[in-house]
């Protein structure tokens, strides 16, 4: 079974050859939203491009280490294996795909895109799909330890931190979690949140309590990741003008939340204060005939499921309006 998705470059080649560079819709992002829009504007039979910034498709799917059960009539161990489900499907669909592009500048308006590659493009409906990224911390140390005891996900990677004491950062259900994953194998976790209480569900912070090796350090913030080569501690501050202190840990996971993916549109569109798009029930943004799908638009239930149906919604109504022209 391919670990991927990913075009044969003779079919590219060949599908490129005889196109112009005007589509009917350009997609961009090829996560669970944009391969939903792709697909559906194949069965509407609409002239369709996908431009993935990735090597791969699938955006999140390729960071999902727990087994996906919500997704309704599918059951999958990890988000590859439910990409490879999605990946039949959209390998049978007849659109245009290219990946590892890097888009330079979207004129929304005119619905025309440029490639750092030179290529310019033009649609008659641009679908933005481009989802979220981690929120960074923006602390020392963060970005010097990947992959020297920053933890990526709990799931994935607790047997490597087994036996180690470890810290967590965040609040919100994707950081209890983790925390508690990691409370299986390691002999301490330390969760330090910077609000007064944790945002996460009340049934997974109910865990925590009785869990004797989760310490909550709450109104507090992580200063500094330390150490040498690897980590070996982290700097904590806790409340406002209390001098920080160390501790030692051998590993550092970050769940502060997402930012949405609209650097590239963010003074052409209405967006909330945290720069997720805004999109009405018909997946239409403040701009004619630019539509938002997927977790870049939807910040309140950000799941497969939604960011597959709004690619459904998007390229029904796309083809009403193109219908009707
Ligand atoms: C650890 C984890 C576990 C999860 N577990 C579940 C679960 O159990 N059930 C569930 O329903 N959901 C789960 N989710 C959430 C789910 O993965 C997302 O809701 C879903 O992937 C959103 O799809 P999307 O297409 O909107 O965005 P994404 O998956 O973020 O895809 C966006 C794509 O756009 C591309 N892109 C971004 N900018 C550009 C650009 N400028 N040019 C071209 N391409 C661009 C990205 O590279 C990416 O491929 C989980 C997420 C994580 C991180």
């Amino acid at each position: 079974m391919s670990q991927c998705y990913k075009r044969p470059a003779h079919w590219l080649q060949l599908r490129q050859f005889r196109k112009t560079n005007m589509h009917d819709v350009i997609i961009i992002g090829a996560g669970p939203a944009g391969l939903s829009t792709a697909f559906w504007c194949d069965e509407l039979r609409l002239d369709t491009l996908v431009l993935e910034q990735a090597e791969q498709v699938g955006g999140q799917l390729h960071r999902v280490y727990n087994p996906i059960e919500n997704y309704l009539g599918l059951k999958a161990r990890n988000g590859q294996e439910l990409l490879e489900h999605f990946t039949k499907d959209v390998d049978s669909a007849d659109f245009d795909l290219w990946t590892q592009v890097d888009i330079e500048s979207v004129d929304l308006k005119a619905r025309r895109i440029s490639l750092r590659s030179g290529e310019d493009l033009q649609s008659i409906a641009i679908v933005i799909a481009a989802g979220v990224r981690p929120r960074e911390l923006g602390v020392p140390g963060e970005k010097e330890f990947i992959g020297k005891g920053m933890i990526e996900s709990g799931a994935r990677d607790r047997q490597l931190f087994a036996g180690k004491d470890v810290c967590v950062v965040g609040g919100g259900d994707a950081a209890v979690e983790n925390a508690l994953l990691l409370a299986e194998v390691c002999p301490t976790v330390t969760l330090v949140h910077r609000g007064k209480k944790l945002r996460a569900r009340r049934e997974l912070a109910e865990r925590l309590q009785p869990n004797n090796c989760i310490t909550v350090f709450t109104e507090s913030v992580l200063t500094r990741i330390l150490g040498a080569e690897e980590v070996e501690g982290v700097e904590i501050q806790r409340k406002e003008g209390l001098k920080p202190f160390q501790l030692a840990v051998r590993g550092v996971l970050i769940r502060i939340g997402v930012e949405p993916n609209t650097q590239l549109f963010r003074d052409q569109i209405e967006t909330d204060e945290k720069g997720f798009i805004t999109v009405n029930s018909q997946q239409e943004t403040s701009v004619s005939m630019v539509f938002a799908v997927g977790d870049v638009s939807n910040p309140q239930a950000p799941t497969i499921s939604s960011a597959t149906g709004a690619g459904a919604t998007a390229a029904k109504v796309i083809a009403s309006r193109l219908n009707a022209r």
